[in-house]
């Protein structure tokens, strides 16, 4: 008997955590933290709706943290078995943890600061952090979990490392794409497909949506650096640390190399941002990347080290961009708004209407860059109310997701036998790429809920 139990990413995108039980050996893909709303995502990030006692392995498919970080919560609870994934993955989540760990510990203190009744805890520490780190096992190879129990991984083209997890248990094959990328992208290859697995778990975080080509990004990003540089403006750019800050670097890089843009100061503020650039430079020519990015690595040697750049480790040097007028480009994290410096200079800059909030990534429900993409005219920042003045952009070109085509090419292509488990996008989206899939002539497709459990015959 195969089970499956979906423990979240279902309905929605953040909390990743699919439960695959095979006789008696709990397989767990992906420990995804939850993010939106603080109360409601810190309930359900605390009790998992499982016991981490019966959870005999994990397996991770890339390093975002929707994808890793419960992991410290996993560990602090008592979970102590292994946490497997290759090698990359495992390089940049150990980052991703110990900023994870960090962000939680400065922003309660933040929060607790400014207010006086209200208290809260972070949701878990450096220690905790370290101690799911000491858990992981690379497999860059095909490996056992019993003697009936194979898994192998397949690149998803979704981030540097990104894998899809393939579980063959006694002949059933379960294959999760994890996060999938698209077929045409900046940096990466597009993803890899296996044909005829008996079930396919599969994001649709675009499953009712198409993105712009990325191609006609450049120019529309040329014009905005155009117009910033004439008003002398602040862009802030919050930057996912992983994949999305390397591009946009990589585009201005390309940008100003053609003369297409004036020089302006870019400052990358994010310890991890500069730590995950140094392992995309030491990895510039993985066969993850594509064959026209390594192209132009190899023709212009630093393509993440234009020479305006300045990368920025140090709090008292991001303080210091406060008082530093404009133009300039500010990409600092978290990419959605929800932690780190870059609340810092959203509230320095809210406020002003010269400057100008570049959004060039997935904002969430509920999080702080949803609300400004969605046009709200007033909004909390470490729990105080700030109007919103400065000017607020979107630009959709970036997504490292699949857009619906794409989604649907794949599962055409991978053409599962026995079902297909819609998971990691938000309601409407996947319930639009189910009736796609029922239009294109697929069936037993399941949108599963928070904790349902599926018993399948194998
Ligand atoms: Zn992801």
């Amino acid at each position: 008997m195969l089970k499956m139990k979906f423990c979240g990413a279902a309905g929605e995108v953040t909390g990743s955590k699919h439960i695959i039980e095979f006789e008696n050996i709990k397989i767990m893909l992906d420990c995804g933290l939850f993010q939106g709303r603080r109360s409601e995502a810190r309930e359900k990030n605390l009790k998992f709706p499982f016991k981490y006692e019966d959870i005999n392995a994990v397996i991770i498919s890339h390093a975002h943290i929707d994808h890793t970080g419960a992991l410290p919560i996993l560990a602090k609870q008592g979970y102590s078995g292994p946490i497997y994934c290759n090698s990359i993955t495992r390089e940049l989540s150990e980052i991703m943890l110990r900023d994870s760990a960090r962000l939680q510990e400065t922003d309660a203190e933040f929060f607790n600061k400014i207010h006086e009744e209200e208290k809260i805890e972070p949701l878990y520490g450096q220690e905790d952090a370290l101690k799911a780190i000491s858990l992981f096992r690379d497999r860059d190879l095909p490996f056992e979990i019993s003697n009936k129990i194979k898994v192998s991984f397949l690149n998803a083209g979704h981030v540097l490392g990104s894998s899809q997890i393939l579980l063959e248990m006694d002949g059933v094959k379960v294959l999760y794409s994890g996060d999938l990328g698209r077929e045409k992208q900046l940096l990466l290859n597009p993803p890899d497909f296996m044909s005829r697995p008996d079930y396919l778990i599969l994001e649709t975080t675009y499953g009712d949506r198409e993105h712009p080509e990325i191609s006609d990004a450049q120019e529309v990003l040329a014009a905005i650096i155009d117009t910033a540089f004439k008003r002398k403006s602040k862009i802030i750019i919050p930057g996912f640390s992983l994949e999305r800050t390397q591009e946009i670097i990589y585009i201005i890089d390309k940008l100003k190399s053609a003369g297409k843009i004036p020089a302006l100061p870019i400052y990358v503020d994010s310890p991890m941002s500069c730590e995950i650039t140094k392992i995309f430079n030491e990895r510039i020519f993985s066969d993850n990347f594509s064959n026209e990015f390594r192209t132009y690595a190899d023709k212009d040697k630093d393509p993440f080290g234009y020479e305006y750049i300045r990368y920025i480790s140090e709090k008292k040097d991001s303080q210091k961009l406060n008082e530093t007028r404009g133009p300039m480009i500010i990409i600092s994290a978290s990419g959605m708004c929800e932690g780190g410096r870059i609340l810092h200079h959203l509230r320095n800059s809210i406020e002003n209407e010269n400057d100008i909030l570049l959004l060039v990534g997935f904002q969430a429900q509920n999080t702080l860059g949803r609300k400004l993409k969605d046009g709200e005219r007033e909004v909390k920042i470490f729990g105080l109310k700030h109007e919103v003045y400065m000017e607020i952009k979107t630009l959709d070109f970036f997504s490292a997701h699949a857009g619906k085509s794409d989604l649907l090419a794949y599962v055409k292509k991978v053409n599962p036998k026995k079902g297909i488990f819609l998971v990691h996008g938000e309601e409407s989206q996947r319930a639009g790429f189910a009736q796609t899939l029922k239009n294109e002539g697929f069936s037993d497709i399941f949108l599963p809920s928070y904790a349902q459990e599926y018993e399948l015959k194998d």
